[in-house]
């Protein structure tokens, strides 16, 4: 068997799988559970140039699912880029939901505690 410097080669067993998977989903503490869209749009001055085709924009917003349906909140430009890693974080805890909801699944049928 071979050792390396502090590392057990051991498998981990479905639990400490969960497990570690539970603890990365603890630090995902900017997530944001939607997707980034870029609209274009038009103001209230009447006067403005976006009434003539140029529209203001693009900008940011969080398309987000509720229970009312689709919701766009506004992002302001300054955090795009902690908007778009919360997006991703949102991303990999819906990826966790369904690891640990398949870990979970596999230890109801195979091992009761
Ligand atoms: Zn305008």
């Amino acid at each position: 068997m071979l050792y390396t410097s502090g590392m057990s080669k051991k498998k981990a067993s479905p639990t400490e799988k969960r497990d570690a998977l539970l603890a990365e989903m603890a630090s995902l503490r900017g997530l944001l559970n939607g997707s980034l869209v870029q609209r274009y749009s038009t103001c209230s001055r009447k006067n403005c140039a976006c009434h003539t085709g140029k529209r203001h924009g693009p900008r940011l917003y969080l398309a987000a699912t509720g229970e009312g349906g689709q919701r766009q909140t506004y992002i302001p430009a300054a955090s795009a880029a902690r908007a778009e890693a919360g997006v991703a974080q949102g991303r990999r805890l819906r990826a966790i939901v369904r690891e640990v909801t398949a870990l979970n699944l596999s230890l109801l049928r195979e091992a009761p505690e």
